[in-house]
């Protein structure tokens, strides 16, 4: 189907009102979509020790949605779930991409810099494929809190050394621009924002963790509808009790993340609404503390 400016226009008003955008910016976003259907900005999404809830979360996109955004908008050079390129098809895809460079690359998933072996794409380990990658890009953009600081992949004892991109750029001395979208997984409008604004604008506001200020500005707790009850000390001590989950354990008090305003799923729950506590997903530290309540199995068990 043939794309009219109508169209962009009519998508990037959704995209916008999704992401809570002045008016202003409709020309803007258009261009940004307009850009991206044309095939002008191209993105090579590559995968380490990861679960792809990244890449399914994404396919909860809205606006655009997914079928739109993938065939439409995303000009995806290469992506491990959604490609339909296997074998030597994909290394091709993967390496002509790097030789034309100037791609956004999207990494999903931690970097195993003590055992390099425990994540290969081909015959070649990820660590390294993510450095010539990362070289060629006109920015790398690390989608989850796996990418961004480690996460479930580096929780204690963390046997393959896993960490995150920037770390792993860090200790190879490769600067490059560097956005953080930690969530496990990241919220799709969190990426797809992330995305418009620097194919049109370049780097967004970023704060000392490189996350954009837009999506990890302020703490969770501050917008909970929850918080009036926090404030007056109504505290739900068991499962299915009314009032604010603090006293459940809910990380809301320090998790800088915009899920109580935006919800998740098109908006229509989320977390804390679905009385669960908010578990942190998208801290840097998210399951790094080795009291987290995750299943262990003790070294003696591996082998
Ligand atoms: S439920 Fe959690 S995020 Fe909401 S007010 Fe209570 S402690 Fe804060
Ligand atoms: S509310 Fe907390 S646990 Fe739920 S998605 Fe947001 S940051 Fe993650």
């Amino acid at each position: 189907m043939k794309l009219t400016r109508r169209t962009f226009l009519k998508d990037a008003g959704l995209l916008l009102a999704s992401l809570g955008l002045e008016p202003s910016l409709l020309p803007r976003m258009a261009d940004a979509l307009e850009d991206m259907a044309g095939g002008r900005a191209p993105i090579l999404w590559l995968q380490g020790l990861s679960c792809s809830g990244c890449s399914v979360s994404l396919l909860n996109s809205e606006s655009p949605g997914p079928a739109d955004l993938i065939t439409r908008y995303l000009s995806l050079y290469f992506h491990q779930t959604l490609s339909a390129a296997t074998g030597a098809a994909a290394k091709d895809a993967v390496e002509t991409a790097i030789a034309k460079g100037g791609y956004i690359l999207v990494v999903e998933g931690a970097v195993p810099l003590g055992i390099k072996e425990a994540c290969k794409f081909a015959d070649e380990n990820f660590s390294e494929q993510l450095l010539r990658a990362a070289r060629a890009a006109q920015a790398v953009v690390c989608t989850g809190t796996c990418a961004a600081f480690g996460g479930v992949p580096a929780a204690p004892p963390n046997l393959t050394g896993a960490a995150g991109v920037g770390a792993a750029l860090k200790q190879a001395g490769l600067a490059r621009p560097l956005i953080n979208l930690p969530g496990c997984p990241t919220h799709p409008a969190w990426l797809v924002g992330t995305l418009m604004q620097v194919l049109k604008s370049g780097l967004p506001d970023l704060d000392d963790q490189q996350r954009p200020t837009r999506f990890y500005g302020h703490l969770l707790h501050e917008q909970c509808p929850l918080f009036a009850q926090y404030q007056k000390k109504h505290f739900a001590q068991a499962l299915g009790e009314e009032g604010c989950l603090f006293k459940m354990g809910c990380q809301g008090v320090v998790t800088q993340a915009d899920c109580s305003l935006r919800g998740w799923n098109g908006g229509v729950n989320w977390c804390v609404r679905g009385r669960s506590i908010c578990i942190g997903c998208a801290r840097p530290e998210f399951a790094l503390d080795p009291q987290f309540a995750f299943f262990r199995l003790n070294e003696n068990d591996l082998y």
